[in-house]
């Protein structure tokens, strides 16, 4: 099954009296196990459709389907629990808590499960290694920098286990080569825990590294491509 799926969605944000349509007949599908890209110009819609895919927003036409759900037919709450179960955030400015350390930032998400507290602890030290930040536990994100900084993020999003990883631009504020090494990260480790990963990017490198990438323009998907082949969706 795939892990997202949307038909015929729009959003529309109200503006006092102006209507700003964001996004138009979105059909989309992304596959399991995938590292997809979402590109386009800045205000094409980009954050939109992973706020939606995210279930942190609701379509105002059509359905989007997160895990086989209906996400319109859930309460809020029952969305803020579905999300915390089966979803992991990375943000372009990291969103870490400053006061604590990498360490438990990354333990954070994990006290809101009912995980023990020697199985969190492995977790932890398990997903700080995974990103190549062991010896950084301790840290602070002030005291951290850019890179490492999403790379505790990396590691707080994947320390549940989410089935899905959703990314916005999560290269923005980093140098050309620190992002890239940020994306071989992600990739790395889409492919060796087996999640689907979509994240936004405007960089034309990424998208020649993901399995699929589509393209969004004024709100509308206008191309994806997967590997090698195009396919036009009109
Ligand atoms: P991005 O970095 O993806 O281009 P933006 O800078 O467009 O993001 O938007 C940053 C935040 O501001 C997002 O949460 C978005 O929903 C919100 N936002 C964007 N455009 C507007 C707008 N015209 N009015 C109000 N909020 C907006
Ligand atoms: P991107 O992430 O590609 O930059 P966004 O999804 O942030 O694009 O924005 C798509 C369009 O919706 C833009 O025209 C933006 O100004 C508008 N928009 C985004 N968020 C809001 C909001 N909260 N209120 C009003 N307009 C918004």
């Amino acid at each position: 099954m795939n892990p997202v799926v949307l038909k015929n969605v729009a959003k529309i944000y109200q503006m006092d009296t102006v209507a700003v349509p964001a996004l138009s007949d979105i059909n989309l599908e992304i596959r399991a196990n995938c590292f997809s890209v979402i590109s386009g110009p800045s205000g094409s819609g980009k954050t939109t459709l992973l706020n939606l895919i995210g279930c942190i927003d609701r379509p105002d036409q059509g359905k989007v389907y997160v895990a086989g759900q209906d996400i319109n037919s859930m309460e809020d709450d029952d969305l803020s629990d579905f999300r915390a179960q089966h979803l992991g955030f990375i943000f372009q400015n990291f969103n870490l808590l400053q006061v604590l350390s990498a360490y438990e930032n990354v333990e954070y998400p994990l006290l809101l499960t009912k995980m023990p507290a020697a199985e969190r602890k492995q977790r932890v030290l398990a997903m700080l290694d995974a990103v190549g930040l062991s010896d950084r536990a301790q840290n602070r994100p002030g005291q951290l920098s850019g890179g490492q900084r999403q790379r505790v993020a990396i590691a707080r999003a994947l320390a549940t286990s989410p089935k899905l990883v959703l990314a916005d631009e999560p290269t923005a504020n980093l140098d050309s080569q620190t992002g890239a090494a940020i994306i071989a990260l992600m990739r790395k480790m889409q492919r060796d825990l087996a999640v689907s990963f979509v994240f936004s990017s405007h960089d034309p490198q990424v998208q020649a590294e993901a399995d699929d990438a589509i393209f969004i323009r004024d709100g509308r998907i206008t191309h994806i491509e997967q590997g090698n082949q195009t396919s036009a969706t009109g």
